[in-house]
């Protein structure tokens, strides 16, 4: 069969298939210590799922408008008033079926054959192949430890051509865990600003922070970048409601329109009951998101202990997101090598930084029990000292 070229432009996602082959590994009965995908491992909390029960007996069991529940769009556009001091209506925003789709849908409804999209590497792994599968060329900046993984003003101004249409922010990162400051996030905004580019600002880990830092969405910054933001923000990693597949974007009403439209074409509405569930999401109480952070303070603190005890291995002290992004090169093999060995001789899985455009580091996710994440470590140390 002849497919389209567009499959044969991108491979499949690493970050699934590993953790789809640990949590295989699992079923057949053998003891894996999975770091693979970021995926927290509470519940979703009661009183959300509880929200979506009720919303089910209740009959809401039909389509429903594509850009998303009015409800929902009224409780997102609320949120970001309260926690981020930025004006959207409702037509300002599209409901979607999580980050990704969120992604795609912006990606389609922006980007033409030949419209360059500027990613900082190390990047979350689906960035570069959503714009290579609308068509557009992903240019790829890269950063190290020695800037902290961070894009700087200078580096993004040279890597603007005249076919930049977006940037793309994503703070607190995946896969690094860094997290730009005010101060470097109102530097980007100049230079997006001056350039005339659009930026999309992946604010998916927002709320998974430490130490002091501040979340600054670019948006905030002033009216001018408002108008050139694209914020993208779902409920997978605050709310640990990752199989729900429930996100959003907020942007200028005439890009919104341009999703819905697509959208409207592809999956229509996000399931209905479970809207209900992210509403009350935003509405209640948001003890649990804090109560989840307390647990991954806890686990960042125990596995960077750990994995910067293992000889040859080093990692900086993330200070988002749920991930250890940790330097291999001293080790002699590629990424995809070593945890293919790690996974076959230790059963522990972890994401090669290949994938993230990183080839000399590997991806923890430590958003798991600390009783695993102890094991891992013991067999991590294991597998490093027999090299
Ligand atoms: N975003 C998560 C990760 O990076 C989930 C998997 C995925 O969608 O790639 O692990």
């Amino acid at each position: 069969m002849k497919l389209a070229a567009r499959v044969g432009k991108v491979p499949p996602s690493l970050t699934l298939a590993i953790s789809a082959k640990a949590k295989a590994m699992k079923a057949e009965g053998i003891d894996v210590c999975s770091f693979s995908a970021g995926e927290p491992d509470f519940d979703t909390p009661e009183h959300i799922k509880a929200a979506a029960q009720k919303a089910l007996e209740a009959g809401q069991t039909k389509y429903g408008p594509a850009a998303g529940e009015l409800k929902l769009r009224e409780a997102i556009a609320h949120k970001l008033k309260r926690e981020n001091g930025l004006h959207y209506e409702t037509e300002n925003i599209i409901v979607t079926n999580g980050g990704k789709h969120s992604l795609f849908n912006l990606m389609l409804a922006l980007i033409e054959p030949g419209d360059e999209v500027i990613i900082p590497a190390p990047y979350w792994l689906s960035y570069p192949e959503i714009v290579k599968l609308a068509g557009g060329e992903p240019i790829i900046l890269t950063t190290d430890a020695q800037t902290g993984y961070k894009v700087t003003p200078e580096q993004l101004r040279q890597g603007i051509t005249t076919k930049t249409k977006l940037f793309v922010l994503n703070s607190p990162s995946n896969p690094t865990g860094m997290v730009y400051t005010p101060a470097e996030i109102e530097a980007l905004a100049k230079v997006i600003i001056e350039q005339d580019i659009l930026v999309v600002s992946d604010e998916i880990y927002e709320k998974i922070i430490y130490d002091g830092a501040k979340h600054l969405s670019i948006a905030e910054v002033n009216s001018e970048i408002f108008e050139k933001t694209i914020i993208s923000n779902g409920f997978a990693k605050a709310y640990s409601m990752t199989g729900w597949r429930i996100g959003y974007l907020a942007a200028p009403k005439e890009l919104i329109n341009a999703t819905v439209k697509i959208q409207s074409h592809s999956t229509s509405n996000v399931c209905t009951f479970a809207q209900y569930g992210a509403i009350a999401a935003l509405e209640s109480s948001q003890d649990c998101v804090e109560e989840m952070r307390q647990a991954f303070i806890k686990r960042r603190e125990v596995i960077y202990q750990l994995l910067n005890a293992i000889p040859g291995i080093t990692c900086s002290q993330p200070e988002g997101a749920f991930y250890m992004f940790a330097n291999i090169s001293k080790i002699g093999c590629t990424s995809l090598e070593f945890c293919n060995a790690l996974l076959t001789e230790q059963n522990v899985a972890v994401i090669p930084g290949i994938a993230f455009g990183a080839d000399d580091h590997i991806r923890i996710s430590y958003a798991t029990d600390l009783v695993t994440i102890e094991k891992g470590m013991a067999r991590l140390d294991k597998f490093v000292r027999s090299r």
